[in-house]
């Protein structure tokens, strides 16, 4: 007998009929004799159509008051799945984050996890009962607030949980087979992987691919969890997301394990910028006080004739506004020409270890790009990924002739999306 924690996406139980058959598939875990932990996110888009709520009233919510709205999402969710695995003749409690001992920091909108007491969750699956716990949620240790962990923040509390009460897998269901090669609503010759390191994992999430939460590899490399990423809708064998791959498994040894995209950043560009020492530090430090991460940023060299310089960064589409507000206030002492917000960009990422020993990488990408006709904005690499920023309409031609141009194309279609709307 094991303790499996199993987390299942919004779209695995976007209606009623989902509720159930995932409860079946709880339940069939039960009788194979393992003790059952649930996580459960918001039904379908719930969370998008909350936040469009959200903003049809206000037009910037306050974090603690949208943190209380979004976590109504997976409350919703959590008392359907318990009652529809009691309809199946099992005994099943759902329990809020907080109940479960999710505890964070007071970040609304993208709280880190602290620490986690799930005492309530060990009676409950020692009584034999099935618990059920509302992903993405937490509640602040100083502020005891209610708190939501990101966007896909339920991948997290899984993980999170299952490190906590020390269990045998975290399996996270959703609605694809696995991790693939590419995301296979964007490139339908994507592959699914066999196994995935934590380390491209984790480049791959922050790339973009959503099908895991960052934080959640994070977490889950820390604690050496197995993660197996597979299909609710599906009895196939997902991806397992572990340390090292395994000895001999060639395929997973190609240079390249994806591509990865993301339409959710935006471009600042600060137009002459004075090139003195500190500048910089006094640009990024007041942005930083305000709690906005940035991506990527590039400096040109400033003119000699002006002694001034354009800086370009990336940061997530929705930090756009108070960003701007944030320079706008300093303008005047930095003495800058004027600020350019440019929401239709597009991150075209590749990820592979096989790229510390291989030369070369970035001239194949970049001959794609241009057999494409994709314009190549910004750069950034790590030791492992290659990240450019392109037009956002240029993003998926991009995605896919990089997938064909290492090799990563399916000899036969394999991708199978079997839900969700893709939003
Ligand atoms: P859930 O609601 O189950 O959490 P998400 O929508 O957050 O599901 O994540 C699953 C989605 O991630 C898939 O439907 C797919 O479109 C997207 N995705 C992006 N990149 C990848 C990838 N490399 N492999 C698999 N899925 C990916
Ligand atoms: N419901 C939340 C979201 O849509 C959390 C999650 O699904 O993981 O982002
Ligand atoms: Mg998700």
């Amino acid at each position: 007998m094991g303790l499996i924690v199993q987390k299942y996406g919004g779209s695995s139980v976007a209606d009623a009929e989902g509720m159930k058959r995932v409860a079946a598939r709880i339940v069939a875990t039960k009788k194979a004799g393992h003790q059952v932990v649930v996580v459960v996110s918001a039904m379908g888009d719930t969370t998008d159509e909350l936040i469009d709520l959200a903003n049809a009233v206000t037009p910037i919510p306050q974090g603690r008051e949208l943190d209380m709205l979004l976590t109504a999402g997976e409350r919703i969710s959590m008392a359907l799945l318990a009652m529809a695995i009691n309809n199946l003749g099992f005994e099943a409690l759902s329990f809020t984050g907080s109940q479960a001992g999710v505890i964070t920091d007071s970040v609304h909108g993208k709280a880190r996890i602290i620490d986690v007491t799930p005492g309530r969750i060990r009676e409950a699956i020692d009584a034999g009962s099935i618990a059920i716990v509302a992903g993405f949620q937490g509640i602040s240790q100083d502020t005891k607030d209610i708190t939501t962990l990101g966007r896909g923040g339920s991948d997290t509390t899984a993980v999170a949980l299952a490190a906590a009460l020390d269990a045998d897998v975290c399996e996270i269901y959703t609605d694809v087979d696995g991790v693939f090669s590419a995301d296979p609503r964007a490139v339908p010759a994507a592959r699914k992987l066999k196994t995935v390191t934590y380390e491209e994992m984790l480049e791959l999430a922050a790339a973009g691919a959503k099908v895991l939460h960052l934080r959640c590899v994070e977490y889950a490399r820390r604690f050496n969890l197995p993660i197996h990423v597979r299909s609710s809708f599906s009895p196939n064998e997902g991806t397992w997301v572990v340390e090292n791959h395994p000895e001999g498994d060639t395929m997973e040894q190609a240079i390249i394990s994806g591509v990865a995209h993301d339409k959710s950043e935006a471009k600042i560009t600060i137009v002459g910028v004075p090139d003195r020492t500190g500048v910089a530090a006094r640009i990024f430090q007041s942005i930083a006080d305000n709690d906005i991460n940035i991506d990527m940023i590039v400096q040109n060299v400033s003119a000699a004739a002006t002694g001034l310089t354009d800086i370009s960064f990336t940061l997530p589409k929705s930090e756009g506004q108070k960003a701007t507000q944030v320079l706008q206030r300093i303008q005047g002492e930095i003495g800058f020409a004027s600020i350019l917000f440019d929401d239709t960009i597009g991150k075209l990422s590749l990820v592979g270890a096989g790229m510390r020993s291989h030369p070369g990488v970035t001239a194949t990408f970049f001959a794609a790009m241009a057999d494409a006709g994709v314009n190549i904005e910004m750069i950034s690499t790590s030791e492992i990924r290659i990240s450019i920023i392109v037009r956002e309409a240029d993003l998926e031609r991009g995605a896919k002739a990089a997938h064909t141009a290492f090799g990563l194309d399916a000899d036969q279609i394999e991708a199978v999306v079997y839900g969700g709307t893709g939003r």
